[in-house]
């Protein structure tokens, strides 16, 4: 079988969709402008919280679970509740990318790092025939899929944030995003923000666990979490500006809440150093990342494109896209099920098949639909979407969609003849 697909950006929805173009036969190269996989997901950690719970093990049903296992392989934590969230786990930073690296690898995926894509060759208008990096070396392919994500690059951070705040994207360092969507002429969407501005700050930043207390690692690394409150005059509240929504509760604002991803993650976008080494335990504070988290965060929703539900980009007859990139998406889990079905799709593509999507009776087809209709309606692009929280919980809940009962899930999926989907022709 001829084709090849090439993937740019090895986030979550990057790697999550060249798994699964590859492990239905096809070739498949991975482009990625850092020296990293996993992009925002390499300050992340929270999984399984919430109704990811439900979205994860749907996937696994739909044939789709190895990143989810291999995450689950990761963790540092399980079942752990804090405020607003129930049963999550928390991944080690540190071992996923490694992890995520060597599951690719075996699969056959060809991961080129430090090639970042600033170019395509779409002579039609209608139909990229190739991608080129900053080393001026091009890439030739049947289809693509655009995993670039919507973080940065810096001018937005300047434009729409407090600035740069040095984060894990490391723009300085490897360049900025650039979206291939954008490059290949589709008019694409970005997310409202506050006061009719752009986009929104990333919610959480990490301190080095060994500038805090030592009652406090203790508690973190025993329990997973430490919610400790914050005495009333250095309350600082910047909830509002958060791409989070699921963690925009007042629990959030009165307290530190920390989870132990391996460094100590602060569920906040940004607390002033100064202010927090007031607090007792934390009179040694320092951020890991951004390294500037006492002034601000990464930027994100900008550059969406506009997408159907098998998740093809509109305009480009061989482009699909996911992660944050196919919407108003927050989440690994949400990064990972998207990616999961255009690296499908995309593989269908080669085989001469329709790319298909998933029907509105799964949790997945359902929120892929939900997000995409409710960004095209009034006040929709000031929203954010989560399986975790906020309005597409809401609606699992209400659906009564949401369940932590795997046995439930995957007859669910049986029941529709779904099960193994992603596997299959
Ligand atoms: C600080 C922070 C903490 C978070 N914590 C959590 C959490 O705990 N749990 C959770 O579920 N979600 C969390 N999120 C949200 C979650 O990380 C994202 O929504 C999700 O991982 C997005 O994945 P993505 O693959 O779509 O995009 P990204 O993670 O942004 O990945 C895009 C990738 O594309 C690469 N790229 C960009 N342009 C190019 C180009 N032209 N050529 C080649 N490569 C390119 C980038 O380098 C990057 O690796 C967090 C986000 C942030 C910023």
């Amino acid at each position: 079988m001829a084709g090849y697909i090439a993937v740019i950006g090895g986030g979550w929805a990057g790697c999550s969709a060249a798994l699964a173009a590859s492990k239905t036969g096809v070739q498949v190269m991975l482009m990625e402008r850092t020296d990293m996989l996993l992009g925002t997901g390499l300050v992340g950690g929270i999984m399984r919280n919430n109704g990811r719970y439900t979205a994860a093990e749907e996937c696994i049903a739909l044939g789709g679970g190895d990143i989810f296992k291999a995450i689950d392989a990761c963790a540092r934590h399980k079942n752990v509740e804090f405020p607003g969230h129930s049963h999550a786990i928390l991944y080690d930073i540190a071992k996923t990318p490694t992890a995520i690296e060597k599951l690719l690898v075996d699969a056959g995926v060809e991961i080129i790092y430090r090639a970042r894509i600033n170019d395509v060759m779409n002579s039609t208008g209608t139909h990229i025939e190739s991608i080129t990096d900053d080393a001026g070396i091009d890439y030739g392919a049947d289809v693509f899929i655009d995993t670039t994500g919507t973080a940065g690059p810096m001018n937005n951070c300047v434009k729409y944030g407090n600035g740069c705040s040095m984060c894990i994207l490391r723009c300085p360092a490897f360049g900025g995003r650039v979206s291939i969507a954008g490059l290949a002429g589709v008019s694409e969407i970005k997310g409202e923000g506050k006061d009719g501005g752009f986009g929104a700050m990333s919610g959480s930043c990490k301190l080095y666990k060994e500038s805090l207390s030592p009652e406090i690692v203790k508690r973190l690394e025993k329990d997973g979490v430490a919610v400790i409150p914050i005495p009333k005059e250095l309350i600082e509240d910047h909830l509002d500006v958060k791409a989070c929504q699921q963690y925009n509760l007042p629990e959030y604002k009165d307290n530190i809440v920390l989870l132990d991803t391996g460094h100590a993650k602060l569920m906040t976008p940004f607390f002033k150093l100064s202010t927090l080494r007031k607090i007792k335990g934390f009179e040694n504070a320092r951020y890991e990342d951004p390294y500037a988290g006492g002034k601000g965060n990464s930027m994100r929703y900008f550059d969406i494109a506009p997408r159907d539900d098998a998740l093809q980009v509109t305009g480009i007859d061989n482009l699909f896209c996911a992660g944050e990139k196919a919407g108003l998406l927050v989440g690994h889990t949400e990064a990972i099920v998207t990616g999961t079905l255009a690296g499908y799709n995309a593989a269908r593509m080669i085989k001469g098949r329709k790319p298909v999507a998933l029907p509105s009776s799964t949790v997945i087809g359902d929120a892929i639909t939900f997000v995409r209709e409710k960004m095209a309606s009034p006040g929709g692009l000031g929203k954010k979407y989560t399986f975790s929280g906020s309005i597409l919980f809401e609606r699992m809940k209400e659906k009564g969609s949401y369940t932590t009962d795997t046995k439930k899930i995957a007859s669910n999926i049986a029941s529709l003849g779904l099960t193994d989907f992603f596997l299959k022709e």
